[in-house]
């Protein structure tokens, strides 16, 4: 026997899952045949690109965000930059998690908490198809999906744990997904997040001070039983790492000389709400 492309394990791992799927067009249930082509019963269908992923875009959108800055991010995010944030989300998790990350870009964190959970079933879904695209190369055993919450193609309660992490959230969206009991994990950034960088990219500016209260308070209308949990943490940067961390931030592209950028640390601060419906 010859062995799976990476479409054929796609797949059948995606066909394992289906019940999780509603059409974006009319919301109606889905198939997925062996061959890969996903479809309601209104005949709207959808196809496993050959990487590994599906496009669930009903119309389609210009990406903002570029390949080159999905690898980086994946370089920054494996070199341990967030392993203390991704082991916090992790504490408050038990097995067997059907897990949504929304806005999941190249899908390392992702990736890097479901290896961390045993049984976990990791949904990742961003409308940036260079996102999903770098996703499906990096990390294979996850349904990657290009898409737009607005336009979901899952069906009400399908997921255990929704996470949100430095991401533009949709919380109407988040409770019809979530299951009873279900969890949603928002990381928003604290005043001190990559504090640095932000020194360097806007000198003398009042876009120095950052506060997340207004997030937090809607966080805390929106769901119940908040708990809110702050992780500070600074870290020495590889030099190697210093100009992925600029590529994949947009404090970043503010700065004009990446040659001239030294940033020997760099300090981590976040907070991390959990939520229930
Ligand atoms: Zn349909």
């Amino acid at each position: 026997m010859g062995q799976l492309s990476k479409r054929e394990v796609s797949i059948r791992y995606t066909q394992q899952h289906i019940t999780m799927f509603s059409c974006p067009f009319c919301q109606n249930e889905m198939q997925l045949t062996d061959t890969g082509t996903m479809s309601c019963t209104n005949k709207h269908s959808f196809d496993m690109a050959k990487q590994g992923y599906m496009n669930f875009m009903t119309k389609p959108v210009a990406s903002m965000y570029s390949k080159e800055l999905f690898e980086a991010r994946q370089e920054v995010i494996t070199s341990g930059l967030y392993d203390p944030l991704q082991q916090t989300i992790v504490s408050f998790l038990s097995s067997n998690q059907v897990i949504l990350d929304t806005g999941c870009g190249e899908g390392s964190h992702l990736a890097r908490i479901c290896a961390q959970l045993p049984n976990a079933v990791g949904v990742g879904i961003d409308i940036a198809k260079e996102g999903i695209l770098a996703a499906a190369k990096f990390y294979s055993e996850k349904i990657w999906c290009v898409g737009d919450l607005a336009n979901s193609p899952f069906q009400s309660e399908s997921f255990s744990t929704i996470l949100n992490i430095l991401s533009p959230a949709n919380y109407e969206e988040f409770k019809r997904l979530l299951k009873p009991n279900g969890k949603v994990i928002k990381v928003v950034p604290q005043e001190g997040y990559l504090k640095e960088l932000r020194v360097q990219a806007f000198a003398d500016s009042d876009k120095e001070n950052y506060s997340n209260a207004q997030t937090v308070e809607r966080f805390k209308e929106s769901f119940n039983k908040v708990d809110v949990q702050r992780i500070t943490y600074t870290v020495p940067l590889n030099t190697k790492l210093v100009a992925k961390l600029l590529q994949m931030t947009p404090m970043g592209w503010h700065i004009k000389n990446i040659e001239t950028v030294e940033l020997p640390q760099i300090t981590i601060d976040v907070d991390i709400l959990v939520g229930e419906v």
